[in-house]
C-alpha cells in the first residue's frame, strides 16, 4: 500500500484534526490519538504492523477514504480513465438550448453577443429532426434551457420539450427536461406552474446585486430547487451582504440555496468589464468571506469540493449548445459567434465544414498541462473552464478553480457549519 498524493491534513479553528482526500471527497475528523496513528501508517504503510483488529479496521477505512491506495495503482491513471469515460461516452446526449438571445435585462458582463435572435419555427423543427436522428444511438437525453432570457419564449420551450419527449418515448430513450437559467424577473406563479408541468423544476436565478432581488419568487413553493447564483466582481463583492438581506426580507432564506460565482470577461461582448473582474486569489479570498457570512446569516450554501470526472459539457463528445439560429456550439460562451460553431441543426454538411472546431474542443486535455498533472487539487478542478484554458498564453496549466487557493479555508468553514448544525439538532432533540 502507498499514500495518496491527494491527502490534506489540517486543523480547524477549535483545534480538531481534519482529513480530506481530493480523489474521493472523503472528509473526516480525527482524535489526537487517531491522527498520530494515521500519520504513522501513512509515513510507512509497507512496514506498519496492522496486528490488531482496530488497526486493520483503520487501514480499511483509510483505503475506502482514498487516503491509502493499493501498490501498483497510479492515481493519475485513475483520473485519466474517469475523465475519458465521462468525456467520450456517447450514450448520453446533452443539449443546452438558447431559444432566444433577447433579454429583458442588459447586464454589462452578459457574454451572449448582443443579438436579438429568437428561434424561428423552421429552426425549431430542424432541431426536433436533429434530435430524432441523434437519439437513435443514445440511451438518455438531457436538455437545459438558457438565453438571453428563456422565460420570454416559454411557448418555444414547451413545444420543443414536448416533441423531444415524444421522440424519446418512441425510441425507449430516457428524457430529462433538465433545468433553466433565468434572471428571475418573470418567475411568477403561473410561469412556475408551467415549468413544473414540463418537468423543469431546477431553476438557477442569477443576481448581480440587491436591486435584482424581486418579489417574483412566489414560484418558490412550486418548483423543487431554486438556486441563486450571485455574480461577484470588484464592484459588488462588498454588497453581497445586502443581497442576502434582501432575500431574507422576502422570506426566502430557507427556501433557496445560494452560491457565488466570479464574473469573467469571457468574450468581446463583455470585454468592457475586464477591469472590474477580481483576480483568482482575490476572488478566492472573497469566496471564503462570503461563505462564512452566508452561513452566519443562516443561508443554505451549495458549493462543496466534489470530485469531477470532466469539467463541463464543452469537453464532452455528445453535448452541444444550440443557438437560436440553429448553429451548434460546444461552449455556453460561443452562441452568436458562428466562427466558433461546430455544426447546424438543419445542415449536416456544416459539421464537416466546422470540424476543426470540434477537434479543438475534443483535443483539449488537462493531462497535457504539466502543472495540472502535478497539481494536488486536480481531481476537484480537472483543469477548469476549457474555454479559458484554450485561450491562455501559458500552456502549463488550465483555468485554476478557486480550490487551488482556498480549499483548506473552505473545508474549515464546512466543518464549523457541520458542527454547529449538528449541535443545534441535538439541542432541539433534547427540548
Ligand atoms: S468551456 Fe467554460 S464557459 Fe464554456 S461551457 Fe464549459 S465552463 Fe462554461
Ligand atoms: S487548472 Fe490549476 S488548479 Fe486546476 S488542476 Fe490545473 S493547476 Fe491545478
Amino acid at each position: 500500500m502507498k499514500t495518496s498524493k491527494y491527502n490534506k491534513f489540517f486543523e480547524s479553528d477549535d483545534g480538531t484534526k481534519l482529513a480530506y482526500n481530493c480523489m474521493t471527497g472523503g472528509f473526516a475528523t480525527l482524535t489526537e490519538q487517531k491522527y498520530r496513528q494515521v500519520q504513522d501508517i501513512l509515513a510507512s504503510p509497507h512496514t506498519y504492523r496492522f496486528n490488531t483488529k482496530a488497526k486493520k479496521e483503520l487501514r480499511d477505512k483509510l483505503l475506502v477514504g482514498g487516503f491509502l491506495i493499493e501498490d501498483g495503482i497510479d492515481e493519475l491513471d485513475i483520473l485519466k480513465v474517469r475523465n475519458r469515460n465521462a468525456r467520450f461516452d456517447s450514450r448520453r446526449l446533452k443539449l443546452t438550448i438558447l431559444p432566444t438571445l433577447k433579454c429583458n435585462f442588459r447586464c454589462v458582463y452578459c457574454y451572449e453577443a448582443r443579438k436579438n435572435a429568437t428561434m424561428s419555427p423552421e429552426i425549431q423543427n430542424g432541431l426536433v429532426e436533429f434530435v430524432k436522428k441523434k437519439i437513435e444511438t443514445v440511451e438518455s437525453m438531457t436538455t437545459n434551457w438558457y438565453g438571453g432570457e428563456p422565460l420570454m419564449v416559454l411557448n418555444i420551450i414547451e413545444y420543443l420539450r414536448n416533441e423531444f419527449e415524444k421522440s424519446c418515448t418512441a425510441n425507449g430513450v430516457q428524457y430529462n427536461p433538465g433545468g433553466i437559467i433565468t434572471n428571475g424577473y418573470l418567475l411568477k406563479k403561473p410561469i412556475a406552474q408551467r415549468l413544473k408541468n414540463m418537468g423543469i423544476e431546477t431553476v438557477q436565478v442569477t443576481l448581480d446585486g440587491p436591486k435584482d432581488v424581486h418579489d417574483q419568487y412566489h414560484a418558490v413553493g412550486i418548483l423543487k430547487t431554486i438556486s441563486i447564483r450571485v455574480n461577484t466582481d470588484k464592484t459588488n463583492a462588498h454588497r453581497v451582504a445586502e443581497v442576502m438581506d434582501a432575500l431574507e426580507e422576502r422570506g426566502l432564506k430557507q427556501k433557496v440555496s445560494i452560491y457565488f460565482a466570479k464574473v469573467m470577461a469571457h468574450t468581446e461582448a463583455c470585454a468592457n468589464v475586464s477591469g472590474s473582474c477580481l483576480k483568482d486569489q482575490e476572488y478566492s479570498d472573497w469566496e471564503v468571506q462570503l461563505t462564512k457570512l452566508g452561513w452566519e446569516k443562516g443561508f443554505n450554501l451549495t458549493k462543496y469540493p466534489r470530485i469531477k470526472f470532466n469539467y463541463c459539457e464543452g469537453d464532452q463528445v455528445n453535448a452541444f449548445v444550440v443557438g437560436p439560429t440553429g448553429y451548434l456550439y460546444k461552449c455556453w460562451s460561443d452562441p452568436g459567434d458562428t466562427d466558433e460553431a461546430v455544426g447546424h441543426v438543419c445542415d449536416p454538411q456544416k459539421y464537416q465544414e466546422k470540424k476543426k472546431n470540434v477537434y479543438k474542443w475534443l483535443a483539449w486535455d488537462v493531462f497535457d498541462r504539466t502543472e495540472c498533472r502535478e497539481c494536488d487539487v486536480l481531481p476537484i478542478c480537472m483543469g477548469g473552464c476549457p474555454f479559458v484554458g484554450l485561450r491562455m498564453k501559458s500552456k502549463t496549466r488550465g483555468a485554476c478553480e478557486e480550490w487551488r487557493h482556498n480549499l483548506l479555508d473552505m473545508l474549515k468553514l464546512y466543518y464549523n457549519h457541520y458542527r454547529h448544525t449538528s449541535q443545534n439538532k441535538k439541542n432541539q432533540a433534547k427540548k
